[in-house]
């Protein structure tokens, strides 16, 4: 009552995968004054953690871009301009340059941050009209190697399980991923099953996290070993004969490749490179395969890593092997990133075309081609670069033009100080951001103001393949556009788009989305004549508002969505069966040496998202959280003469940062922590060694010295 709310708005989080419905409060003059969790919505039930609790001051937040830029060097002033002249340019320069260089000469990076609609939108820009095939999102920094994971396994993306599993589980194994503080509200719905019926939870972290601290086993894992553990749990498991057979041999190609490998890794071999006790190894084997219902989760600690794809392709083989997927409490469930992660990867075109379809696949680009009424001999038949391989070429000189869509790899990239110029050797980059001060602006030549989340309508897609829904809860800042409209208006400059569609309204492009989502899948994308996996034919953004949220598929007819994927133990392979893999660990890491004897980890703080273009500008999460820090062990301190808050350097062979030292047990003696969100920090010393599947880097395993300045 005090912030004299006169109206409430609908809309779900912007911030991370957990999805939250969220309501802002609007004063009378139309101010976005306050936030408050939905109380009948099904994935937070009332609750918002601080992110949300504050996301009504990023609408005005300082460094909101109000109006298009432009100039023709990185080094002179912005000029102000209109839409118009904005867009002639950008078309201009990306014709100029597909022309003398070729089209794969201009690259589009886009984000996990922007609607569902838009991402589909983007990708028939990109594909239809601009014709480039160097197309990818910053997903590539996050859930790439899950992505890539699930497709290798059970032969598509789509995570199989929800948070109901919770409810249902009795034991639950998390790796690399830090609950409370990653996403809290998860977390809460964890501890809310917890409190009706205990079950054991087993983390495993090099670092005592704040989940660490909270489970009742915690394996304090060396950095990059995670595959070998995860071999040898399906060593004990088999040798023991724990596993379910007969639902390996129903619904499982592989197995006898797979047992051959895992025999290789016994307990005690596993111990000497994991660092954990082999009897443990037993112990937590032994919980996994005799819980009845078990579920594994993971983030960044598996995906950024050499061996990120591989990692969660040995989850899935545990989950396999002990029948622990599509029942309730039996999942292999990757907890993604950003709001909007999964939309991207269902409908952005970034790794190929619309609703899971490839590039690869001649009746996929056939059916895309007719239906946007684009030659199918214009698309690529194979996928492009990923976004990690974009900027190494334009390096070599092969990429002169970029578009960065909401994303700012300035700050998340490895090795930021070689990132920084890279892009100084860019014909033309074009920036495309709710923020006009995003470092990635410094290297920009137009500047492309976008709305923020809430002052445009459409849909992001949370951890649990729910689709939920933002209203429009304030009309865009000045002259901000939303990126809906902003692609729509810059696909004109091409000719050919007055042949295909761009619908203005967010519910059009919906029901396109709708209609690619229905029939039955191809021979190639699953298993023949069966209805596609990927269908939200039976959804209306109507529908999605009254439900809070529906979990995809849900098909036409249907009332409701589905909650888990693979109950009849029917995968996407043609076959129907799911691939248990032989994963070798290939120990390809950087690891501490004398001269850099540290391990440097990375990770999330709760006030914080990604690289602080909205948090960092918002009171309480500033305050709360205003500055980097690096957690040391206070042994390993003393040993050098470091005290606690005092500012050090720290080295790696690919640069340096200053930050105040924390010391804290909560890290080994041979290992520092820098939370990722700061511009010119952790970045500027980590390693850009790439996952070969997924092309994801091995941001946590680095290695660091630690001088007094
Ligand atoms: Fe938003 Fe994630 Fe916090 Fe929920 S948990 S309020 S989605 S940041």
């Amino acid at each position: 009552p005090d912030k004299k709310v006169v109206d409430w708005k609908y809309a779900t989080c912007g911030y991370c995968s957990t999805g939250c419905s969220i309501e802002v409060g609007l004063d009378k003059a139309g101010n976005a004054v306050t936030t408050r969790g939905v109380a009948d919505a099904p994935v937070n039930k009332g609750k918002l953690c601080i992110k949300g609790l504050t996301e009504a001051a990023i609408f005005e937040a300082k460094g909101r871009g109000t109006d298009p830029l432009i100039r023709n060097h990185e080094s002179e002033e912005w000029q102000k301009t209109d839409w118009d002249t904005a867009f002639d340019k950008t078309a201009a320069e990306f014709k100029r340059i597909q022309e003398k260089y070729g089209p794969d000469s201009v690259a589009v990076v886009s984000t996990g941050q922007i609607l569902t609609e838009e991402f589909y939108t983007l990708g028939k820009l990109t594909r239809g009209l601009i014709g480039t095939n160097n197309y990818d999102g910053n997903t590539t920094l996050c859930m790439a190697s899950a992505v890539s994971g699930y497709k290798r396994s059970f032969g598509s993306d789509g995570p199989p399980g929800c948070y109901d599993d919770f409810e249902h589980t009795n034991c639950l194994l998390a790796f690399g991923s830090n609950l409370p503080e990653q996403h809290p509200i998860i977390y809460w719905r964890l501890k809310e099953a917890l409190e009706k019926r205990k079950f054991p939870i087993i983390v495993v972290d090099p670092r005592v996290t704040m989940f660490a601290q909270f489970a009742d086993i915690h394996l304090p894992i060396t950095p990059g070993t995670d595959l070998v553990l995860l071999n040898a749990l399906a060593h004990v498991i088999l040798k023991e004969q724990l596993e379910d057979r007969a639902y390996i041999e129903q619904s499982c190609n592989g197995a006898a490749e797979f047992g051959e490998l895992v025999e290789e890794y016994n307990p005690e071999m596993a111990a000497e490179i994991t660092g954990i006790d082999a009897d443990m190894i037993r112990h937590v084997a032994r919980l996994y395969a005799n819980a009845g219902a078990a579920m594994s989760i993971w983030t960044m600690g598996i995906n950024q890593s050499t061996h990120g794809s591989d990692g969660v392709c040995a989850i899935n083989n545990l989950n396999l092997i002990t029948g622990n997927i599509g029942k309730p409490g039996s999942t292999s469930l990757s907890i993604t990133g950003q709001c909007n992660a999964m939309g991207t990867r269902e409908w952005s075109s970034c790794s190929g075309l619309p609703g899971y379809r490839a590039l690869e696949n001649e009746e996929h680009r056939n059916e895309i081609g007719q239906f946007w009424n684009v030659d199918p001999e214009f698309f690529p038949k194979k996928r492009g670069m990923f976004m990690t391989d974009i900027f190494p070429a334009i390096e070599r000189g092969e990429i002169k033009a970029l578009w960065l869509v909401a994303t700012n790899p300035m700050t998340s990239m490895p090795d930021t100080g070689r990132i920084r110029r890279i892009m100084e050797k860019l014909e033309f980059c074009v920036v495309q951001d709710a923020y006009e001060d995003v470092e990635a602006n410094q290297y920009a030549h137009v500047f492309f103001p976008a709305s923020v989340w809430a002052e445009k309508s459409g849909c992001f897609t949370n951890t649990e393949r729910r689709v939920n829904i933002i209203t429009p809860v304030k009309p865009p800042l000045a002259n901000s556009k939303p990126d809906l409209w902003i692609f729509n208006q810059l696909a004109k400059r091409w000719d050919h788009a007055k042949k295909m569609s761009f619908p203005e309204d967010s519910a059009e492009v919906f029901e396109e989305m709708k209609w690619l989502s229905r029939g039955v899948q191809g021979n190639t994308n699953g298993p023949n004549g069966k209805p596609r996996m990927l269908n939200i034919s039976g959804m209306t953004h109507e529908k999605i508002l009254e439900q809070r949220g529906i979990q995809w598929p849900m098909a036409e007819g249907e009332e409701t969505g589905t909650e888990r994927l693979y109950t009849d133990g029917v995968f996407q392979y043609p076959d129907g069966k799911a691939k248990l893999l032989a994963l070798p660990f290939n120990d390809n890491n950087e690891k501490p040496s004398a001269e850099f004897p540290f391990w440097l980890n990375s990770g999330r703080v709760v006030e914080h998202f990604h690289t602080r273009t909205r948090t960092g500008k918002v009171g309480n999460c500033n305050k709360f959280s205003p500055t980097p820090y690096m957690e040391i062990n206070p042994d390993a301190a003393h040993q050098l003469g470091i005290e606690n808050m005092e500012y050090v350097k720290l080295v790696s062979p690919r640069g340096d940062a200053v930050v105040m030292a924390q010391l804290t047990q909560r890290v080994p003696k041979d290992m520092v922590f820098i939370p990722f969100h700061y511009h010119d920090c952790v970045n500027r010393l980590s390693l850009g060694l790439l996952d070969p599947h997924s092309r994801q880097p091995a941001f946590k395993q680095a290695a660091v010295r630690v001088e007094k300045t």
